[in-house]
Protein backbone atom coordinates (compact mmCIF):
# COMPACT_ATOMS: atom_id res chain seq x y z
CA UNK A 1 0.00 0.00 0.00
CA UNK A 2 0.65 3.29 -0.29
CA UNK A 3 1.19 6.82 1.42
CA UNK A 4 2.04 10.26 1.05
CA UNK A 5 5.64 8.83 1.18
CA UNK A 6 5.42 8.00 -2.38
CA UNK A 7 1.89 8.74 -4.22
CA UNK A 8 -0.60 7.90 -1.84
CA UNK A 9 -2.90 10.48 -0.13
CA UNK A 10 -2.51 9.89 3.71
CA UNK A 11 -0.02 9.01 6.19
CA UNK A 12 1.44 5.50 7.03
CA UNK A 13 -0.81 5.89 10.56
CA UNK A 14 -3.82 5.84 8.46
CA UNK A 15 -3.15 2.61 6.64
CA UNK A 16 -2.88 1.08 10.15
CA UNK A 17 -5.72 2.58 11.64
CA UNK A 18 -7.48 1.14 8.06
CA UNK A 19 -6.20 -2.42 9.01
CA UNK A 20 -7.24 -2.02 12.19
CA UNK A 21 -10.75 -1.69 11.65
CA UNK A 22 -10.70 -3.64 9.27
CA UNK A 23 -9.22 -6.59 11.33
CA UNK A 24 -6.45 -6.97 8.93
CA UNK A 25 -3.67 -9.14 10.21
CA UNK A 26 -0.37 -7.80 7.90
CA UNK A 27 0.20 -4.73 6.05
CA UNK A 28 3.21 -3.96 3.39
CA UNK A 29 4.36 -0.29 3.05
CA UNK A 30 5.36 -0.61 -0.72
CA UNK A 31 6.12 2.86 -1.23
CA UNK A 32 7.33 3.70 -5.28
CA UNK A 33 11.16 3.55 -5.50
CA UNK A 34 11.08 5.65 -8.62
CA UNK A 35 8.11 7.70 -8.36
CA UNK A 36 7.43 10.48 -5.66
CA UNK A 37 4.94 12.73 -6.40
CA UNK A 38 4.76 14.95 -3.79
CA UNK A 39 9.04 15.03 -3.28
CA UNK A 40 8.75 18.77 -3.67
CA UNK A 41 6.87 19.44 -0.58
CA UNK A 42 7.58 15.94 1.73
CA UNK A 43 10.79 15.21 0.80
CA UNK A 44 12.09 11.85 1.27
CA UNK A 45 15.80 10.72 1.94
CA UNK A 46 15.12 7.22 4.09
CA UNK A 47 12.74 5.12 1.79
CA UNK A 48 12.07 2.99 5.37
CA UNK A 49 10.46 5.67 7.08
CA UNK A 50 7.03 4.91 5.67
CA UNK A 51 7.71 1.33 7.36
CA UNK A 52 9.33 3.42 10.89
CA UNK A 53 6.02 5.56 10.90
CA UNK A 54 3.42 2.63 10.80
CA UNK A 55 5.29 0.34 12.65
CA UNK A 56 6.02 2.75 15.58
CA UNK A 57 2.43 3.48 14.93
CA UNK A 58 0.96 -0.53 14.72
CA UNK A 59 2.69 -0.98 18.71
CA UNK A 60 0.00 -1.98 20.98
CA UNK A 61 -2.52 -3.20 18.07
CA UNK A 62 -2.31 -6.46 16.31
CA UNK A 63 -1.43 -4.85 13.16
CA UNK A 64 1.79 -6.59 11.66
CA UNK A 65 3.91 -4.07 9.01
CA UNK A 66 6.23 -5.67 6.65
CA UNK A 67 9.14 -3.06 4.85
CA UNK A 68 8.43 -3.09 1.42
CA UNK A 69 9.19 -1.47 -1.76
CA UNK A 70 7.50 -1.27 -5.00
CA UNK A 71 9.86 -1.54 -8.33
CA UNK A 72 8.22 1.03 -10.69
CA UNK A 73 9.94 0.61 -14.60
CA UNK A 74 8.30 0.73 -17.73
CA UNK A 75 7.44 -2.72 -19.31
CA UNK A 76 9.39 -4.67 -19.28
CA UNK A 77 9.44 -5.39 -16.84
CA UNK A 78 7.00 -3.37 -15.12
CA UNK A 79 6.46 -3.10 -11.70
CA UNK A 80 7.05 -5.70 -8.67
CA UNK A 81 6.63 -5.35 -5.29
CA UNK A 82 9.54 -6.19 -2.82
CA UNK A 83 8.52 -7.03 0.48
CA UNK A 84 10.45 -8.09 3.76
CA UNK A 85 13.32 -5.81 2.82
CA UNK A 86 16.07 -4.97 5.21
CA UNK A 87 16.82 -1.42 3.85
CA UNK A 88 14.87 0.13 0.85
CA UNK A 89 17.62 2.53 0.38
CA UNK A 90 19.65 0.30 -1.09
CA UNK A 91 17.24 -0.55 -4.01
CA UNK A 92 17.91 2.53 -4.88
CA UNK A 93 19.64 1.60 -8.23
CA UNK A 94 19.14 2.09 -12.35
CA UNK A 95 19.66 -0.95 -13.73
CA UNK A 96 16.52 -3.17 -13.29
CA UNK A 97 17.87 -6.81 -13.13
CA UNK A 98 20.20 -5.28 -10.13
CA UNK A 99 17.46 -4.25 -8.52
CA UNK A 100 15.69 -7.89 -8.42
CA UNK A 101 19.04 -9.19 -7.58
CA UNK A 102 19.32 -6.50 -4.46
CA UNK A 103 15.78 -7.54 -3.41
CA UNK A 104 17.11 -10.85 -3.65
CA UNK A 105 20.33 -9.99 -1.52
CA UNK A 106 18.05 -9.11 1.04
CA UNK A 107 15.57 -12.20 0.73
CA UNK A 108 12.51 -10.20 -0.01
CA UNK A 109 9.48 -12.18 -1.33
CA UNK A 110 9.08 -10.23 -4.94
CA UNK A 111 6.20 -10.61 -6.90
CA UNK A 112 4.65 -9.14 -10.07
CA UNK A 113 2.26 -6.55 -9.67
CA UNK A 114 -0.47 -5.81 -11.91
CA UNK A 115 0.83 -7.26 -15.20
CA UNK A 116 -2.45 -7.07 -16.67
CA UNK A 117 -2.68 -2.98 -15.98
CA UNK A 118 -3.60 -1.44 -19.14
CA UNK A 119 -1.62 1.68 -18.47
CA UNK A 120 0.98 -0.72 -19.81
CA UNK A 121 -0.80 -3.38 -21.09
CA UNK A 122 -3.94 -1.49 -23.73
CA UNK A 123 -5.48 -4.98 -24.06
CA UNK A 124 -5.21 -5.96 -20.44
CA UNK A 125 -3.71 -9.17 -21.54
CA UNK A 126 0.17 -10.13 -19.96
CA UNK A 127 2.57 -8.55 -22.15
CA UNK A 128 5.06 -11.55 -20.93
CA UNK A 129 8.45 -11.24 -21.63
CA UNK A 130 11.75 -13.08 -21.88
CA UNK A 131 12.40 -10.69 -19.12
CA UNK A 132 10.06 -12.01 -16.92
CA UNK A 133 11.13 -15.56 -17.63
CA UNK A 134 14.52 -14.91 -16.50
CA UNK A 135 13.28 -13.14 -13.34
CA UNK A 136 11.35 -16.26 -12.96
CA UNK A 137 14.08 -19.06 -13.40
CA UNK A 138 16.21 -16.95 -11.29
CA UNK A 139 13.58 -16.80 -8.54
CA UNK A 140 13.95 -13.05 -8.67
CA UNK A 141 9.62 -13.46 -9.21
CA UNK A 142 8.03 -15.82 -6.77
CA UNK A 143 4.22 -14.18 -7.26
CA UNK A 144 1.94 -12.66 -9.04
CA UNK A 145 -0.95 -10.22 -8.61
CA UNK A 146 -3.97 -12.01 -9.83
CA UNK A 147 -6.06 -9.10 -8.38
CA UNK A 148 -4.80 -5.58 -7.66
CA UNK A 149 -7.42 -3.28 -6.78
CA UNK A 150 -10.29 -3.36 -8.60
CA UNK A 151 -9.36 -5.37 -11.29
CA UNK A 152 -8.94 -9.72 -12.02
CA UNK A 153 -6.91 -11.41 -14.45
CA UNK A 154 -7.87 -14.91 -15.72
CA UNK A 155 -4.45 -14.75 -17.73
CA UNK A 156 -2.68 -13.91 -14.40
CA UNK A 157 -4.01 -17.00 -12.58
CA UNK A 158 -2.98 -19.42 -15.55
CA UNK A 159 0.53 -17.69 -15.61
CA UNK A 160 0.74 -18.32 -11.59
CA UNK A 161 -0.39 -22.04 -12.38
CA UNK A 162 1.72 -22.77 -15.37
CA UNK A 163 4.77 -21.25 -13.68
CA UNK A 164 4.39 -21.79 -9.68
CA UNK A 165 3.94 -18.37 -8.62
CA UNK A 166 2.44 -17.57 -6.00
CA UNK A 167 -1.42 -16.34 -6.08
CA UNK A 168 -1.95 -12.73 -4.75
CA UNK A 169 -4.18 -10.38 -4.44
CA UNK A 170 -3.62 -6.25 -3.13
CA UNK A 171 -5.59 -2.97 -2.50
CA UNK A 172 -2.40 -1.67 -3.96
CA UNK A 173 -4.47 1.47 -2.19
CA UNK A 174 -3.51 4.93 -2.88
CA UNK A 175 -6.83 6.56 -1.44
CA UNK A 176 -8.99 5.55 1.39
CA UNK A 177 -9.76 2.47 1.65
CA UNK A 178 -13.52 2.97 2.97
CA UNK A 179 -13.94 4.99 0.05
CA UNK A 180 -12.86 2.75 -2.41
CA UNK A 181 -14.26 -0.43 -1.49
CA UNK A 182 -17.29 1.08 0.24
CA UNK A 183 -16.25 -0.86 3.25
CA UNK A 184 -19.42 0.82 5.44
CA UNK A 185 -21.90 -0.52 2.79
CA UNK A 186 -20.86 -4.36 2.95
CA UNK A 187 -17.93 -3.89 0.50
CA UNK A 188 -14.22 -5.56 1.27
CA UNK A 189 -10.62 -4.78 0.66
CA UNK A 190 -8.65 -7.48 -1.87
CA UNK A 191 -6.73 -9.27 0.97
CA UNK A 192 -4.69 -12.69 0.72
CA UNK A 193 -5.22 -15.26 3.24
CA UNK A 194 -1.84 -16.60 4.06
CA UNK A 195 -1.98 -20.06 5.91
CA UNK A 196 0.94 -19.58 7.66
CA UNK A 197 1.80 -21.28 10.78
CA UNK A 198 2.84 -18.71 13.31
CA UNK A 199 1.65 -14.27 12.84
CA UNK A 200 5.23 -13.78 12.95
CA UNK A 201 7.24 -12.38 9.85
CA UNK A 202 9.56 -15.28 9.03
CA UNK A 203 6.35 -17.61 9.07
CA UNK A 204 4.57 -15.36 6.87
CA UNK A 205 7.33 -15.33 3.98
CA UNK A 206 7.94 -19.09 4.83
CA UNK A 207 4.18 -19.69 3.60
CA UNK A 208 4.21 -16.87 0.46
CA UNK A 209 7.29 -19.15 -0.80
CA UNK A 210 5.26 -22.18 -0.55
CA UNK A 211 2.33 -20.54 -2.37
CA UNK A 212 -0.01 -20.89 0.51
CA UNK A 213 -2.45 -18.46 -0.33
CA UNK A 214 -6.23 -17.97 -1.31
CA UNK A 215 -7.33 -14.58 -2.29
CA UNK A 216 -10.64 -13.22 -1.06
CA UNK A 217 -12.01 -10.50 -4.01
CA UNK A 218 -15.57 -8.58 -4.33
CA UNK A 219 -16.65 -11.80 -2.49
CA UNK A 220 -15.30 -14.28 -4.57
CA UNK A 221 -12.45 -16.96 -3.35
CA UNK A 222 -9.27 -17.55 -5.91
CA UNK A 223 -6.50 -20.40 -4.77
CA UNK A 224 -4.59 -23.45 -5.91
CA UNK A 225 -7.10 -26.36 -5.46
CA UNK A 226 -4.86 -27.86 -2.44
CA UNK A 227 -5.26 -24.46 -0.46
CA UNK A 228 -8.64 -23.34 -1.44
CA UNK A 229 -11.13 -26.53 -1.05
CA UNK A 230 -9.61 -27.74 2.70
CA UNK A 231 -10.38 -23.52 3.60
CA UNK A 232 -14.09 -24.07 2.19
CA UNK A 233 -14.53 -27.32 4.33
CA UNK A 234 -13.64 -26.10 7.12
CA UNK A 235 -16.34 -22.86 6.83
CA UNK A 236 -19.08 -25.16 5.70
CA UNK A 237 -21.15 -28.04 7.77
CA UNK A 238 -24.22 -29.09 8.37
CA UNK A 239 -26.52 -29.51 11.51
CA UNK A 240 -29.84 -30.92 13.08
CA UNK A 241 -30.22 -33.12 9.64
CA UNK A 242 -33.96 -34.59 10.16
CA UNK A 243 -36.86 -36.76 8.31
CA UNK A 244 -39.53 -34.37 7.67
CA UNK A 245 -42.45 -36.86 9.44
CA UNK A 246 -43.81 -39.59 6.99
CA UNK A 247 -41.46 -38.52 4.26
CA UNK A 248 -38.17 -39.70 2.96
CA UNK A 249 -37.48 -35.42 2.62
CA UNK A 250 -34.34 -34.64 4.80
CA UNK A 251 -34.58 -31.40 6.63
CA UNK A 252 -30.94 -30.05 6.94
CA UNK A 253 -29.06 -26.72 8.01
CA UNK A 254 -26.22 -25.68 6.14
CA UNK A 255 -23.72 -23.11 7.91
CA UNK A 256 -20.99 -20.92 6.77
CA UNK A 257 -18.94 -19.45 9.48
CA UNK A 258 -16.57 -17.33 7.02
CA UNK A 259 -16.65 -13.57 6.78
CA UNK A 260 -17.10 -14.39 2.81
CA UNK A 261 -20.59 -15.69 1.65
CA UNK A 262 -21.05 -19.26 -1.15
CA UNK A 263 -22.49 -19.45 -3.73
CA UNK A 264 -23.34 -23.18 -4.06
CA UNK A 265 -24.74 -25.12 -7.28
CA UNK A 266 -26.18 -28.45 -6.39
CA UNK A 267 -24.29 -31.00 -8.41
CA UNK A 268 -25.40 -34.09 -5.95
CA UNK A 269 -27.97 -37.17 -7.62
CA UNK A 270 -30.64 -35.60 -4.77
CA UNK A 271 -32.28 -32.17 -5.52
CA UNK A 272 -34.85 -30.07 -3.57
CA UNK A 273 -38.39 -30.09 -2.72
CA UNK A 274 -37.80 -26.17 -1.65
CA UNK A 275 -35.27 -24.86 -3.66
CA UNK A 276 -33.31 -24.39 -7.37
CA UNK A 277 -29.90 -25.53 -7.44
CA UNK A 278 -27.87 -22.45 -7.05
CA UNK A 279 -28.53 -20.82 -3.77
CA UNK A 280 -26.27 -18.68 -1.52
CA UNK A 281 -25.23 -18.79 1.90
CA UNK A 282 -24.22 -15.40 3.54
CA UNK A 283 -21.41 -14.50 5.98
CA UNK A 284 -22.10 -16.39 9.23
CA UNK A 285 -25.28 -17.63 8.10
CA UNK A 286 -27.02 -20.70 7.44
CA UNK A 287 -29.25 -21.75 4.81
CA UNK A 288 -32.25 -24.79 5.60
CA UNK A 289 -32.44 -27.31 2.28
CA UNK A 290 -35.17 -29.71 2.54
CA UNK A 291 -33.50 -32.74 0.03
CA UNK A 292 -35.91 -35.66 -1.30
CA UNK A 293 -33.53 -38.77 -0.61
CA UNK A 294 -37.02 -41.48 -2.01
CA UNK A 295 -35.38 -43.40 0.73
CA UNK A 296 -34.63 -43.59 4.84
CA UNK A 297 -30.86 -43.51 4.80
CA UNK A 298 -28.77 -42.99 7.71
CA UNK A 299 -26.19 -41.12 6.00
CA UNK A 300 -25.21 -39.64 2.65
CA UNK A 301 -23.34 -36.81 1.05
CA UNK A 302 -24.48 -33.63 -1.27
CA UNK A 303 -22.01 -32.48 -4.07
CA UNK A 304 -21.63 -28.62 -4.76
CA UNK A 305 -20.38 -26.46 -7.30
CA UNK A 306 -18.81 -23.19 -5.10
CA UNK A 307 -19.09 -20.62 -7.95
CA UNK A 308 -17.91 -17.83 -6.44
CA UNK A 309 -14.09 -20.15 -5.73
CA UNK A 310 -12.07 -20.32 -8.52
CA UNK A 311 -9.13 -22.50 -8.58
CA UNK A 312 -8.06 -22.37 -12.06
CA UNK A 313 -9.59 -19.82 -14.77
CA UNK A 314 -13.92 -20.52 -14.89
CA UNK A 315 -13.22 -23.96 -13.00
CA UNK A 316 -15.21 -24.19 -9.60
CA UNK A 317 -14.44 -26.46 -7.33
CA UNK A 318 -16.27 -29.17 -6.07
CA UNK A 319 -16.57 -29.93 -2.16
CA UNK A 320 -18.74 -32.85 -0.65
CA UNK A 321 -20.85 -32.13 2.52
CA UNK A 322 -21.92 -35.61 4.88
CA UNK A 323 -25.40 -35.62 5.84
CA UNK A 324 -26.50 -37.61 8.54
CA UNK A 325 -30.18 -37.51 9.20
CA UNK A 326 -32.15 -38.14 12.69
CA UNK A 327 -35.04 -40.33 12.01
ZN1 LIG B 1 2.29 -0.21 -9.48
Amino acid sequence: MHTIFSDGSVAPNIRVTEAKKDHVDVIATTEHLEYQSWKDDIPNPDRNRSFQIATDFAKNTEVMVINGSEITRSMPPGHANAIFVKDANKLLIDDPMKVFKEARRQDAFIFWNHPHWISQSPDAEIPLDTMHINLMEQGLLEGIEVVNDTTYSDEGLQLALDHNLTILGTSDIHGIVDWQYKIPFGGHRPVTLVFAIEKTPSSLKHALRKGRTVVWYQDNLIGRHENLVPLINACLSSKDAVYIKNSTVVNVKLTNNADAPYTLRNISRYNFYTDVDVFTINPHGEKILDIKIGEKKRKFTMQFEVLNALTAPATHPVITILIKPKF
